[in-house]
């Protein structure tokens, strides 16, 4: 298991990168918009994990509504597992409480299911499913 990225939420990845290469000296390595969670994401690759910048699309989405109750900040937490949708069932199991009850698409085009955060210490989790066949 790896830390797959950790989830930053701001309002413009332009300012924000001021600071993740500015002065951290990371490099955005790929951007994307990803429509089903209303955000357009940036990946700044650390080592093996990622820091993700989610911007949101628009003021109704989930990202937006996060930073204005709460400003910007750490949004959440990615796991990296072997299989997503196994995961999801065993979570519901434990009668964890889980953001949809089945993975779906994310970042990348790979499988993502969030676990709510009164489920997880406080802290909103990603788990991401591993890439099959890249691996040594
Ligand atoms: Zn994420």
């Amino acid at each position: 298991m790896k830390i797959d990225h950790i989830g930053i939420a701001v309002k413009s990845i332009e300012n924000s990168l001021g600071f993740y290469e500015g002065v951290l000296g990371v490099r955005e390595a790929e951007r994307e918009v990803v429509e089903d969670q209303g955000v357009t994401v940036a990946l700044l690759p650390i080592g093996d994990s990622r820091i993700e910048l989610l911007e949101p699309l628009s003021d109704d989405t989930v990202v937006a509504k996060f930073i204005s109750r709460r400003g910007e900040g750490l949004h959440h937490i990615c796991y990296e597992v072997d299989d997503v949708a196994r995961k999801v069932e065993d979570l519901k199991a434990r009668g964890l409480r889980l953001l949809d009850g089945y993975p779906r698409r994310g970042a990348e085009g790979k499988l993502v299911a969030f676990v709510h955060p009164s489920s997880a210490g406080g802290v909103l989790v990603e788990l991401v499913e591993k890439e099959r066949g890249i691996e040594q």
